[in-house]
């Protein structure tokens, strides 16, 4: 038949057999085989015909490899067309993970049995993309139109159980032999004489449908579209399957899926998709670098990070030795572990049992003799070099030869406390972001001496505990933090020069930032940037950038905790508002330090604080501190809640065009002075050459 699909008659059922591995991508061969086979089976001796896949999983998507190129015939919706009008009847068999066109493959079958273990799912919205091939119509149709639109605007799969509870799925087969489950489901089938049962004959009611339905829920999810368009055009598309016939309604997802292609939005999103995969590539540290075996860690300090790492290792089943200066402190960060988990009981996202496991798997202790047979040590100490030297030096005392000692530091030179040791080959720095256990971004610090077995082991252990892992070399804050500073400092200076707080975090939020810069620093806390900036005697004294944070500090004003900081907070709901005092305060101190305020548009703020992400990211390539320009991207979608629908600061930033960037910050520049604004040698050369840092980078691979 084709090399990736097959077809034979077992007991009079046609069996089509999908083997496309890794994961039986809906590569061109394997949509004509498909079509190809039923073709077959229309004359031949068949009862009915059984879709299954070989390997770990149904058919589990699009082959992104056919993205971008132009369609080949047969395309999907015509393979679901042969399907769905077969005068026999067709199942599919769902084993792994049914996504995107794979599950519409399933959905345009007569009838769908699973293994229980199964899930299913429509994640197109995650790459800025909808269910082009009828999911739209025929998930509202069987499973409602509320159920249906949660499922594809959130993109996250469910499980066979829940697929079943909604209709998706007929049949969940009792046994963990999926082919003679499944075939044992198609005879019963045939034998009882169940209809060709089409999931395009069914009509939804429109009078079921509550009156401003579609308004309401469009306008939930404007709240947290961050300039996404994907979710609306859903939206759209169910709309359409409710008020429309079958054929007209594919005919409306078709003309937005196509909108939805060509939208900067979802190449924005793409971009990303294939930027992480990218990241998690060393480009000199073969793929086949052998790894260290890493059954157990260590982590030094439990409190805000360490008790987060901690529970990130603990829900991956691996066990963690959790140590603290004393009893106190132990018991203390034990408790915010214990609380933190209670939340997610609480959320119904785990049992107490689940909860009880992970909890076990975390031991306490406060002698460092107990650290000595374990595979990897992680620091988390408060950020002070002597200290996190000092524990360096006792780690290199007690841990066995060949266990990676890895620091949590967010600024400190890695190579310096590498030195603290007799390995430094054996130190990298694993940063991650606060909540530790949420966050998905991971900062992989490869020191000078950091061997590349260290770092193969360091990234897969990574992927394990569910982070996205980037590599960065040494410079002070790493990729992420150090082009933060920039942006900090303009949201700040951008105040002094005449915005209010409130127009600052609008415009960074129409943006599609998850919270603008000012009212994060009140989440994190003024005190924290207050604290840092008294302990470092070498910052230039220059107020613009921090005089009002820290005279807000000094009032008292901590931010959300205190229940005021740049906004007021209310105390129940904390909802943030405006407030007058402060934004006389901030008139005030310009007019102390003779500063002529201004009006600025939207675009203005934008460009005062995102170009210095730019500028600072084109050094940090230049620098090789990151090895590509998506790997920058992945940072700042991941770390820092940068709009994925952009694709991060440098994607951004070729779209916006590096000659229009250059010559804005050369005039900011000229405005505002060198010592803030400088464009980087390799942002003023590709913006001379009109060329992009993608271009960049392909050459540079
Ligand atoms: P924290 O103050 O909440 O916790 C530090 C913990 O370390 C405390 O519980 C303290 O008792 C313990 N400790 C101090 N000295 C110790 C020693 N010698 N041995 C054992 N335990 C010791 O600090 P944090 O916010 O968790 O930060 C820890 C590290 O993580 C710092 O290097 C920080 O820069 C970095 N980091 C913090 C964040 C963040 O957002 N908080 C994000 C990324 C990285």
């Amino acid at each position: 038949m084709s090399n990736v699909v097959s077809y034979e008659l077992l007991n009079n059922i046609g069996l089509i057999t999908v083997n496309n591995p890794p994961v039986n991508a809906l590569s061109h061969a394997v949509r004509e085989g498909i079509q190809n086979a039923l073709l077959q089976a229309q004359d031949d001796d068949s009862d009915a015909v059984l879709l299954v896949c070989a390997g770990r999983t149904f058919i589990a998507g699009a082959d992104i490899t056919e993205f971008g190129k132009p369609p080949r015939s047969p395309w999907l919706p015509e393979v679901l067309a042969t399907i769905e009008n077969s005068k026999k009847l067709v199942v599919a068999a769902i084993h792994g993970t049914a996504l995107g066109g794979g599950f519409e493959t399933a959905l345009a079958c007569h009838y769908r049995c699973a293994l229980s273990s199964a899930k299913v799912g429509l994640p197109e919205v995650k790459l800025g993309l909808l269910p082009g091939a009828g999911g739209t119509q025929r998930v509202p149709r069987i499973a409602g139109v509320k159920a249906a639109l949660d499922m594809m605007t959130s993109g996250n799969p469910v499980a066979a159980s829940i697929a079943s509870d909604m209709g998706l799925i007929d049949e969940i087969l009792d046994t963990d032999d999926l082919q003679a489950g499944a075939l044992e489901y198609v005879r019963d089938l045939v034998d009882s004489g169940a209809p060709l049962k089409r999931i395009r004959d069914i009509n939804i009611d429109p009078s079921s449908i509550e009156p401003g339905f579609f308004e309401n829920y469009r306008k939930q999810l404007a709240r947290k579209a961050r300039g996404q368009i994907a979710p609306d055009r859903i939206v759209s598309c169910v709309e359409a399957a409710v008020t429309m016939p079958m054929d007209k309604g594919l005919e409306r997802e078709r003309e937005l899926f196509s909108e939805l292609v060509q939208s900067p939005e979802s190449a924005a999103m793409r971009h990303v998709f294939f930027a992480e995969r990218e990241a998690a590539r060393i480009k000199d540290v073969s793929r086949d670098t052998p790894v260290r075996v890493l059954n157990s860690v260590a982590i030094i300090g439990g409190g805000t990070m360490g008790g987060g790492i901690a529970m990130c290792f603990a829900n991956a089943g691996i066990p963690v030795r959790l140590l603290e200066i004393n009893d106190e402190a132990l018991q203390r960060g034990i408790g915010i572990i214990r609380k933190n988990y209670s939340i997610t009981v609480k959320k119904g996202k785990l049992s107490e049992d689940q909860v009880q496991n992970r909890l076990e798997l975390i031991t306490g202790t406060t002698d460092y003799s107990d650290l000595s047979d374990v595979d990897l040590v992680i620091e988390a100490v408060f950020e002070n070099p002597e200290i996190k030297k000092e524990v360096f030096a006792r780690l290199d005392e007690v841990c066995k030869p060949g266990c990676i000692l890895a620091t949590n530091t967010s600024y400190q030179n890695v190579d310096d406390i590498a030195a603290a040791t007799s390995r430094p080959e054996d130190v990298c720095g694993m940063h991650f972001f606060s909540p530790a256990n949420v966050m998905k971004l991971l900062e992989v610090v490869r020191g000078e001496k950091t061997s590349k077995d260290v770092l193969a082991t360091v990234m897969k252990l990574g992927k394990k505990i569910g982070k996205v892992c980037v590599l960065s070399k040494v410079c002070y804050g790493f990729i992420g933090n150090r082009m933060l500073s920039g942006y900090g400092r303009e949201a700040q200076m951008l105040l002094m020069d005449g915005c209010t707080p409130a127009q600052v975090d609008s415009a960074l939020e129409k943006f599609g930032m998850a919270m603008g810069v000012i009212a994060m620093s009140d989440l994190a806390g003024l005190d924290v940037g207050y604290k840092a900036r008294k302990a470092r005697n070498d910052l230039p004294e220059d107020p613009k950038g921090y005089i009002i944070a820290d005279t807000l500090v000094e009032m008292g004003r901590l931010g959300q905790k205190s229940g005021a900081g740049f906004y007021k907070y209310d105390p129940s709901t904390r909802a943030r508002s405006t407030d007058p005092e402060v934004e006389a305060l901030i008139r005030t101190k310009a007019g102390e330090l003779g500063i002529d305020q201004q009006d600025f548009s939207d675009e203005e703020i934008i460009q005062r604080c995102f170009y210095p992400l730019v500028n600072e990211g084109a050094l940090i390539l230049e620098e090789g501190i990151a090895q590509r320009p998506g790997d920058i991207d992945v940072v700042y979608v991941y770390g820092y809640a940068f709009p994925a629908a952009k694709g991060g600061p440098m994607f951004w930033a070729d779209q916006v065009g590096l000659q229009k960037i250059y010559e804005k910050i050369c005039e900011f520049r000229d405005r505002y002075g060198e010592e803030y604004w400088k464009p980087a040698p390799l942002l003023e050369k590709l913006a001379g050459e009109g060329r992009t840092f993608a271009e960049w980078a392909r050459d540079n691979s």
